[in-house]
């Protein structure tokens, strides 16, 4: 599988899953450009371990939750590079908390950034590929916006909505050869999982059939799979990497 000329803008690809497609697409041929919010050191280590693979890659600073900065950005990658041809919207947070007790900012930043945000950059990453008549978005779901899980309602919530986004941007871009699919991730093993107490994850391990915590690199195989072309006939799809935690 070869991306060899392609473009690929990957969102919150500074950190745990997002740094992993940049590798694989790297590897596979692509020039990256790698998006972050606050960590510029972050986005430093994946842009040097995309060249230490001697791939092409550049690091742009925005917050998906912002329309201005968000536009912005794709029109500066798109003078700068001539073309985006793979999007991969990533970036994602939690702000986990019962229900009943949820501060309406913690349900309205998740949203945000994990919802909005992935609309902002489909709106302005899906314009040069229109122009282009080809194009892979790529979003990252989870498996809590299929089963639910309680403690994330908003989190759970933004997450099924990216899935009605993910078909219905699908059916509106068909035309233009822009297919629109969806990956969605069990428990994988990066920073954001890293901060659950001991506990929690005893008891995540025990409902997973593999008995193990994902890689980024299982997520990012999927994403590469998408992003071929030995998927072009894959549209409005979720696929689901979860060690068999959800079987929907
Ligand atoms: P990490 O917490 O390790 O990394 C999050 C990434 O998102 C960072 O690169 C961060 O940038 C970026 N980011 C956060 N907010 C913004 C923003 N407003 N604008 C731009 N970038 C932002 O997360 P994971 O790698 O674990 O998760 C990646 C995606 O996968 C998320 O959407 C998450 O919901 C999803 N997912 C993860 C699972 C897991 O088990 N880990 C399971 C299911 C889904 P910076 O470095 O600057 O902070």
């Amino acid at each position: 599988m070869s991306l060899a000329g392609k473009v690929a803008v990957v969102t919150g690809g500074s950190r745990g899953i997002g740094r992993a497609v940049c590798l694989r697409f790297a590897a596979m041929g692509a020039k990256v450009v790698i998006n972050y919010v606050s960590r510029p050191d972050a986005a430093e280590e994946t842009k040097a371990q995309v060249e230490a693979l001697g791939g092409e890659c550049y690091i742009v600073q925005f917050d998906v939750a912002s329309a201005s900065e968000v536009q912005e950005a794709f029109k500066q990658i798109t003078a700068e590079c001539g073309r985006i041809d793979i999007l991969v919207c990533n970036a994602g947070i939690t702000r986990d908390g019962l229900l009943a007790t949820m501060k309406e900012e913690d349900w309205d930043q998740v949203m945000s950034v994990n919802l909005k945000g992935a609309f902002n950059c489909i709106k302005a990453g899906c314009r040069p590929m229109m122009k282009q008549r080809w194009g892979r978005i790529i979003i990252i779901t989870s498996v809590v916006g299929f089963a639910g899980n309680a403690g994330q309602a908003n989190y759970a919530a933004a997450k099924a909505g990216l899935v009605g986004l993910t078909r219905s941007a699908a059916r509106e871009l068909a035309s233009r050869f822009i297919t629109v699919n969806c990956v969605a991730p069990g428990y994988i093993a990066t920073d954001m999982t890293g901060e659950l107490p001991e506990k929690v994850k005893e008891k995540i391990l025990a409902e997973i059939p593999l008995g193990i915590l994902g890689a980024p690199e299982d997520i990012a195989a999927a994403a590469a799979y998408l992003a071929s072309d030995d998927a072009k006939y894959v549209t409005g799809q979720a696929i689901h990497v979860n060690g068999g935690m959800f079987m929907g």
